[in-house]
């Protein structure tokens, strides 16, 4: 790009192709570049200077949806025909938002099911994909108007806990709006990229990235070295975010209102009114001591110290996250060497004053915090366009990836806080004679059972050649690509009969469900290890029945009966006990018949040897 002539400001220029950097913002989003002449970071401005877009959608009685200012009226005057915060919904179920639900004005379809939710506007369903994809499609367009230029290529940035379903959805949102989405970034990461920091190779910095929105919260500990970035944890809250100040203000004055009116009742026409005044008393009140208004013929009103109280236990929450990064990341307070602000909602005086204590550092909030995010999402899509070629991105795994091995283990590939693009393999067989066929079911989680763990997939690699058990050889590779989405590949190695696919899971996890299985690991691993301990000497005990038994039936005329019956006995005895569920005494009992079978088994081995030697069939 640095051959290309571009003049933003006249519009003149002769270049080929323009790689954006998106910000896909729950309540704004915004489009930078590399101004191809200065070299800095900038991101694209209307005529009236306005970079940010809302992320509202309105849908009028044609149909066609309006993205952002225009749309933003409607959501007083038309609410169910007005679609906000769509970014709080792409990758859910509706079972994952049903708690929320009363936030949205829009009507999200309840179909009862852990399908992903779909948005009725009038007669027509949208998924959040085509819905994120509208407003995709209406930066591109305003990218292509400022910049004079067709806008094809981009790098979309997302929050650092979005799972594989929702990165997926956010880059499908990209195709579907005409773009080819090069990298979908880590929102942190972006941020870090915009701060210019691992710029210098010989600089070596621990960062706190704390970003509050307007519908999620992130802290990510990042670690830049020697012009690499590292994520060393991530932490945060999908639902906590200035949206939540703003309802916090509406309850507020709901509640002084109901105490001098108690008729009153919010109607579906005010309850959007009130939200507005309250993110525009929130905002006044970053500056200001007092926030006075009407709505409705009623007066509303509320001070900087009344709205600090009801914040505090917000930016506590926050806070929280913050120490459990860092225990993650395993680093202390003082290892920090700079904090730095992203999103709106860290304008708010408390919040950076919090956070500044929490830190003990004055934060970094020399850039736009609405715009830092886009600005590092330019240069990624610099780098990716190859003009800057030394750096190295890296992220992380949540949560723990593994398969289903007998007896409903889990046995993990892809260890948590792993880095990623990370590639991993292991090789499984078969247990039954013949069996052609295997299915490979993809679990999240840290637990030893996968039933206690996430589903995310399942497949079957069939029309494995019939060989006895044990003989095939099936390897399943993991690899996360950097965009953090997982593909698995089971391959049977004799034959060469492969499957793969992309692992698209159903519905996303919240931040609270990630921690939530964290927390559960923690506290079964005890009884986890017993668990695992018991199920791995049944399957033992199950497989040597199976061969056992396959073997005395092959072979009955070449024993005595009296080693077959004491073989039974015991086999019966284990079978008992597999059931029992006491894992010494089955073990015993492997040992036992290990012990009966040993004598002929070896005997047969020897005639078999023999006859093999004289040319014949085994
Ligand atoms: P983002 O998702 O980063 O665009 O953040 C938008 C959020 O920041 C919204 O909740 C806004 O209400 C909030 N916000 C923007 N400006 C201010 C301000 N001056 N004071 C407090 N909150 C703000």
């Amino acid at each position: 790009m640095g051959k290309i002539a571009i003049n933003i400001a006249t519009g003149s220029l002769q270049q080929k192709e323009m790689i954006v950097g998106i910000d896909l913002g729950t309540t704004n989003s915004l489009v930078a570049i590399i101004h191809p002449q200065d070299r800095n970071p900038q991101v694209i401005k209307e005529v009236m200077g306005n970079s940010l877009v809302p992320s509202v959608l309105h849908f009028d009685k044609s149909g066609e949806p309006i993205v952002g200012d225009e749309a933003l009226k409607y959501l007083l005057t038309d609410p169910q025909q007005t679609i906000f915060s769509v970014k709080r919904l792409i990758g859910k179920s509706y079972n994952d938002i049903r708690e929320r639900s009363n936030f949205f004005t829009y009507k999200i379809f309840d179909d009862q099911t852990e399908r992903l939710v779909k948005i009725q506007v009038g007669d027509k369903f949208y998924s959040p994909v085509e819905l994120s994809s509208f407003i995709l499609k209406e930066l591109k367009s305003r990218a292509e108007h400022i910049l004079k230029t067709p806008v094809t290529k981009a790098v979309i940035t997302v929050p650092a806990y979005f799972n594989d379903a929702q990165r997926q959805a956010t880059r499908d949102a990209g195709k579907l709006a005409g773009l080819d989405v090069l990298r979908i970034l880590n929102e942190p990461t972006a941020a870090s990229l915009a701060y210019g920091l691992g710029l210098n190779k010989n600089e070596t910095k621990t960062i706190a990235v704390y970003d509050l929105g307007g519908g999620t919260f992130d802290i990510s500990i990042l670690r830049i070295s020697d012009g690499i970035f590292e994520v060393l944890s991530t932490n945060g809250d999908t639902y906590l975010g200035g949206d939540d100040f703003d309802d916090a203000i509406v309850k507020f004055w709901k509640e002084k209102i109901e105490l001098e009116k108690s008729a009153l009742k919010f109607s579906e026409n005010n309850k959007q009114e009130f939200r507005l005044k309250a993110e525009a008393a929130k905002r006044h009140l970053s500056l200001h001591h007092e926030f006075i208004s009407n709505v409705d013929g009623y007066l509303i009103k509320i001070s900087k110290s009344e709205f600090e109280n009801l914040g505090s236990p917000l930016v506590n929450k926050t806070i929280l996250c913050c120490a459990n990064a860092l225990k993650d990341a395993e680093i202390s307070i003082t290892e920090i060497d700079e904090v730095i602000m992203v999103g709106g909602s860290t304008r708010i005086p408390l919040v950076k004053q919090t956070v500044g204590q929490f830190f003990n550092k004055k934060v970094n909030d020399t850039l736009n915090p609405d715009e830092v995010v886009a600005l590092g999402a330019a240069v990624q899509a610099d780098i990716l366009a190859g003009n800057n070629k030394d750096f190295l991105l890296l992220d992380i795994t949540p949560l723990s990836l593994g398969i289903e091995t007998m007896g409903g283990l889990m046995d993990v590939l892809i260890p948590r806080n792993s880095k990623i693009p990370i590639r991993t393999s292991r090789q499984y067989t078969t247990q039954k004679d013949g069996q052609m066929g295997i299915v490979i079911s993809v679990f999240q989680g840290e637990r030893d059972l996968v039933k206690d763990n996430r589903k995310l997939a399942e497949f079957k690699l069939s029309n494995i050649p019939a060989m006895p058990a044990g003989l095939p050889k099936i390897e399943i590779s993991f690899l996360i690509d950097a965009d953090g989405i997982l593909n698995v590949k089971a391959k049977e190695l004799r034959s060469g009969v492969t499957q793969q696919i992309e692992v698209k899971p159903q519905y996303g996890l919240t931040d609270k469900e990630v921690e939530k299985m964290l927390l559960d690991s923690i506290e079964h691993a005890t009884e986890d290890i017993q668990t695992r301990a018991l199920v791995e000497v049944q399957t033992e005990a199950k497989q040597l029945l199976d061969v056992t038994k396959t073997f005395i039936e092959k072979n009955k005329t070449h024993l005595l009966n009296e080693e077959i019956i004491a073989s039974e006995k015991i086999m019966e005895q284990l079978e008992i006990l597999i059931k029992s569920g006491n894992k010494d005494e089955i073990h015993a009992a492997i040992e036992q018949l290990n012990e009966q079978s040993r004598p002929y088994a070896e005997r047969f081995m020897n005639e078999a040897i023999g006859k093999a030697m004289k040319g014949k069939q085994v």
